[in-house]
């Protein structure tokens, strides 16, 4: 038995050497595509909990560590989320941030739909709020490229798995285009249909799938709009501009259901666009964008 013992430990130094990185995410989407390019190799840590609001959340404790503990952070950015930003002040990890890579496809807001001008901080240092919507994973295109973002960075840090790592990416790449195919045929009967969403979240995917013409009750933090942008958007659905209005699971519908009283907008199904309430893991992505998709059809394509 002894003997058995002292093989198994002889043989650690090799396994020591294949380090696995310590990968800390910030929301479900990049926690999917970095959990299906880490396959079994490893397990990222994703931050954002269960029903929680991306612009706005509070680390815990055990949380911070993690990030202090991590060899690399793949996020979207502090465009997105600013709490993980103020995290990562003194990190010693390889940053990641998807939205600033330069292969990335980004789009402002819609007209109207970004942050309002109070609410820029262009003065702080590290912070271009250039009016950039984070929102960018809601384009397959950009989830196929931060798939080999994410497997260069992982390789750079694990070179001994990089092999792994490569042909996982492709596995990934090949099972978004398949969802995304999908998806283009699902949304194509109901690209000419208005509607109008809690958040403006959903640029990306508006611009990517075609779809005609849509807008949004808060902005793009979630944040409340002022009174003017609340009475243009009360009058737009009084004159039936947009067929569905559909609220956020993590956010109270109440607003949205009062502008909506007494016009020929119909409710939809709560969208989720950050997979907050989604089950975690690498299926999370492919979920969300599905998930997605079928909410804005079901709505949209029922017979008024
Ligand atoms: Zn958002």
């Amino acid at each position: 038995m002894r003997y058995i013992i002292s093989l198994a430990l002889a043989s650690l130094p090799t396994l020591a050497l294949a380090k696995v990185p310590n990968v800390v995410t910030d929301i479900p989407p990049v926690h999917a595509l970095v959990a299906q390019v880490m396959g079994d190799v490893g397990s990222p840590v994703l931050l954002l909990e269960k029903g929680a609001d991306e612009h706005d959340f509070q680390l815990r404790p055990s949380q911070m560590q993690s990030i202090a503990d991590a060899d690399t952070v793949i996020w979207i950015g502090p465009e997105l989320t600013p709490w993980l930003d103020r995290a990562m002040v003194d990190s010693k990890a390889v940053s990641l941030p998807l939205l600033d890579a330069k292969a990335t496809q980004t789009q402002p807001y819609p007209e109207g739909q970004g942050e309002e001008e109070e609410q820029h901080h262009a003065d702080e240092p590290g912070h271009a709020h250039d009016g950039t919507d984070p929102h960018a994973w809601m384009n397959p295109a950009n989830a196929e490229i931060w798939t080999d973002l994410i497997a260069a960075n992982l390789s750079a840090l694990d070179p001994e798995h990089a092999a792994t790592y490569a042909a996982n990416a492709a596995a990934t790449k090949a099972r978004i285009a398949a969802m995304d195919a999908e998806i283009t045929a699902q949304l194509a009967p109901i690209k000419d249909k208005s509607f109008v969403t809690f958040h403006a979240a959903y640029g990306y995917f508006a611009a990517h799938y075609g779809l005609a013409r849509h807008g949004s009750l808060a902005l793009g933090d979630a944040t409340t709009p002022g009174a003017a942008k609340l009475t243009a958007l009360q009058a737009e659905l009084k004159a039936g501009a947009y067929t569905c209005a559909f609220p956020e699971i993590q956010h109270d519908p109440a607003m949205l259901t009062q502008l909506m009283a007494d016009t020929p907008t119909k409710l939809g199904q709560p969208l989720d666009p950050v997979g907050s309430s989604l089950d975690f893991g690498p299926d999370a992505y492919d979920t969300l964008m599905r998930t997605i998709a079928k909410t804005l059809a079901d709505c949209l394509s029922a017979k008024p």
